[in-house]
């Protein structure tokens, strides 16, 4: 038998691209700067979003892996050069400048991104002073009518919050004797509010209905027939949503979906995951000096809020001459006084100074010499005062934050097939949590009234975890937008100074322990801890990633998952990394990759639904054959270790401009009107992975199979291939034995192609048998007790 490859030439181009991104390059080498300005100290530098026009040239490859440049998610190719957009600082510019590779476009500067920050304080603001406001509710209608199909309850009410969308309006009154509920819409025009609505059908006119608000604010009014001619166009539709109007830091995210479990408590639970994360927190520092061999860098024992933030510390020159170096402490206050030469000048070095803090005040600072520099300057007097540099509010607790997901099903005791979505492992990424919140409040809100979300509530066991990475998050929103990373450092003292604080971190999704950079794939850094992609100390080194792996381990009904990241448009699935000979993970069976395409297309109608954004089939597919390769990701770990059909999202698809005729990219954190519809779409999308849980948790029937050409008598060789009725895996043998789960799989032909086929040159007997997603087994066949496969033998002169 000889299997055909037929490789496509894109596929080449694609590796070529993806050759760029990551490396698993043993670079130790910290960034550093060429220039002779060197000698001066780094400030924590200030970054922005641009595209990188990069020469196809390996040097120039080799060099953005070295400098562990923070690419983004979106890559492409234009008039032979690649172009690709990362989050870079200006000594990497200068530094990248020297291999050739050129800033083409600055796409967003650090102070429009802080524009973003601002625009949701103002928001968070306005939300706080509606909800302290005393509110009121008041019902505009409330109406019953019957048309030919069925009997409606109609109601418009206003609250005086109503501007808020997370202002809960709720419906209840009395059918029959029988207590009802209902979420209302809220309706907007032009982004104003109007007022909140519902329609529904009745089984009895109630006399009254009462609205009360999760603002506290309630009304109650009588149920009147409606008499007009202008009937509400669509009886019997009444599906809320659009539940999130500004970006949510994670302490918000997990308020809301505490509340959402108290007000549901029949139909959802918290799942606290059991590892803390690192917290948002750190330890106090300062660096003193101004030049690189004469600074010295201190850093609090303690964490920054546990007393860090108070110490300060003062380097001053001996009154007399010919002093010696000493130090004292007055109260969290360190004096160093700097010995002096017998004319009075202060004579000691950095290196003195820092040997000195560490032997007498150890239990207050650590301290270093820049960098590693050997410290050999003379000291300059100064003072300052040792900061954590957190801008969060009091309100963000900086203790170890335990991860939640809220869990949504009528049946939480694992008899249901699992469906998880789970959304910023990158901090950055604030779309994505939206994305999550938005499609948890969807399925409660709809539950009672909506027969299609209460088929997936009552069928399915849902997980949400809508921030995988609470302390990049909080991070993210506070002190630094760009941050992708967690916040754990993991570097040695001499890139631990505060000039390095935005650099710290893993990398969650490439923290996994299959294909993974510690294994030899591409697409992570093993060694530099400040690279944007560095994968840690060891696969699970962090708690955000065991809990990823522990929330599936608990709950084996989970068997489709969804990983939600910004920006770009893409839609993918593993494998998700290669070896640097392009060799990737095993990839799916020719029946599962057909199943994925056949759910994809689903999901990437149901996302098209909202506002007609079609995710490109150029960014649909593998993620090596779209993207790039990604060492250790989660979605990987998913799919190899525990069976689950996973997908990743990039949320956040280009848009035309028609006046440039050019995509334009939507960056992290678009302003909030774009964001806002990028959730609602994805949310849609989510929703369609769920259904797409529901039909496999339903299909009960068994695929069929054939082959062609039929059996029987060819002349030379013959070459066969497969047909099945649904996407199904093919088990075969050829040797005339009984085929099992053990047998070889049908697999696919080449990157991006269909099945397989197979040439037989002399006389052979193919058995097989097809079992699909849901593990229906074609005709029944049971390997080992029934003989109800297929088999066809093929004759060859
Ligand atoms: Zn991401």
């Amino acid at each position: 038998m000889k299997r055909s490859k037929k490789w496509l030439s894109s596929a080449l181009v694609l590796s070529t691209v993806a050759g760029i991104a990551f490396s698993t390059m043993e670079f130790g080498a910290t960034p550093q700067i060429a220039e002779a300005s060197s000698l001066k100290i780094q400030p924590a530098e200030s970054v922005s979003l641009v595209q990188l026009a990069v020469p196809n040239t390996k040097e120039a490859m080799k060099k953005i892996e070295e400098l562990g440049i923070d690419l983004t998610h979106r890559i492409h190719v234009h008039n032979g050069q690649i172009e690709v957009d990362a989050v870079v600082t200006p000594s990497e510019v200068a530094m990248l400048k020297l291999y050739g590779i050129t800033v083409k476009e600055t796409l967003i500067t650090e102070n429009q991104l802080n524009q973003r920050a601002a625009e949701r304080r103002t928001a968070v603001k306005q939300e706080q002073k509606l909800a302290a406001a005393e509110e009121t509710v008041k019902i505009l209608r409330a109406n019953h009518f019957t048309n030919q199909s069925d009997t409606f309850l109609y109601v418009e009410a206003k609250s005086s919050s109503g501007a808020v969308s997370s202002t809960i309006l709720t419906a209840k009154w009395t059918e029959n004797g029988e207590e009802k509920t209902a979420t209302l819409q809220q309706i907007q025009d032009a982004g104003e509010y109007l007022y909140h609505s519902f329609m529904l059908p009745v089984s009895a006119i109630p006399t009254d209905i009462t609205i009360e608000s999760s603002l506290g604010g309630s009304a109650t009014s009588k149920v009147t027939e409606w008499l007009g001619e202008e009937k509400p166009d669509k009886p019997g539709e009444h599906y809320v949503k659009n539940f999130v109007d500004h970006y949510m830091d994670p302490t918000e995210i997990d308020a809301r979906i505490e509340n959402l479990v108290k007000e549901y408590p029949e139909l959802a639970e918290i799942v606290e995951m059991p590892n803390k994360t690192n917290g948002y927190r750190r330890q106090a520092q300062a660096t003193m000096g101004t030049l690189q061999n004469t600074a010295v860098v201190v850093t609090s024992r303690d964490w920054g809020h546990e007393g860090g933030n108070a110490i300060s510390i003062e380097l001053k020159k001996a009154s007399a001459a010919g002093a010696p170096l000493s130090v004292g402490t007055s109260g969290s206050k360190i004096i160093v006084t700097l010995a002096t030469d017998a004319a009075g000048n202060a004579k000691s070095t950095a290196k003195e100074v820092v040997d000195l803090l560490n032997a007498e005040v150890s239990d207050l600072v650590s301290a270093t010499t820049y960098r590693g520099n050997a410290g050999n300057g003379i000291v300059e007097p100064a003072v300052s005062s040792l900061s954590d540099n957190l801008k969060a509010p009091a309100s963000v607790s900086r203790d170890p934050f335990t991860v939640k997901a809220i869990r949504i099903g009528k049946h939480r005791d694992g008899s249901k097939p699992g469906v998880l979505g789970y959304s910023q492992e990158h901090a950055r990424e604030w779309v994505t949590p939206l994305v999550s919140v938005e499609t948890a409040e969807r399925l409660l809100r709809n539950y009672s009234h909506d027969k299609e979300t209460k088929k997936l509530v009552d069928n399915l066991d849902i997980f949400i975890v809508p921030s995988m990475n609470p302390d990049g998050g909080h991070y993210s929103f506070y002190d630094f937008n760009s941050q992708r990373k967690n916040m754990t450092n993991h570097c040695s003292p001499t890139q631990s100074d505060n000039g390095y604080r935005n650099s710290w971190g893993v990398d969650l999704n490439r923290n996994h322990d299959v294909g993974s950079a510690f294994d030899g794939y591409v697409g992570a850094s093993t060694t530099n801890c400040l690279s944007g992609s560095y994968a840690g100390p060891s696969e699970h080194s962090e708690p955000e990633s065991r809990n990823l792996v522990w929330l599936t381990d608990e709950n084996p009904n989970i068997k489709f998952a969804m990983n939600i990241h910004s920006y770009g448009g893409y839609f993918m699935w593993s494998p998700g990394a290669y070896t640097p000979e392009r060799e990737t993970l095993p990839r799916p069976s020719a029946g599962e990759e057909a199943y994925y395409w056949q759910a994809s297309d689903h999901i990437l109608k149901e996302i098209k639904k909202h506002r007609g954004t079609v995710i490109l089939p150029s960014r649909t597919g593998p993620i090596p054959d779209v993207l790039y390769s990604a060492a250790g990701n989660s979605a990987d770990h998913l799919w190899y270790k525990k069976g689950i059909y996973t997908w990743n999202f990039e949320v956040g698809a280009d848009l035309w401009n028609k006046e440039t005729k050019r995509w334009e990219l939507v960056g992290f954190q678009p302003p909030f009107e774009e964001g806002h519809e990028e959730a609602m779409e994805f949310s849609n999308g989510l929703l369609g992975m769920i259904d797409v849980a529901y039909q496999y948790s339903k299909d009960k029937k068994a695929p069929k199979s054939s082959v062609t050409p039929n059996g029987g008598r060819h002349d030379e060789k013959v070459e066969i291939s497969f047909k099945t009725s649904e996407p199904a895996t093919i088990y075969f043998t050829l040797d005339g034995s009984r085929p099992t789960f053990d047998s070889q799989k049908l697999a696919l032909n080449g990157t991006r192609e269909g099945p397989e086929t197979l040439t037989f040159e002399k006389t052979t007997t193919v058995n097989w048998f097809s079992v699909d997603a849901s593990k229906n087994v074609e005709n029944r066949y049971e390997p080992g007790k029934n003989k109800k496969y297929n088999t066809k033998t093929f004759f060859i002169k």
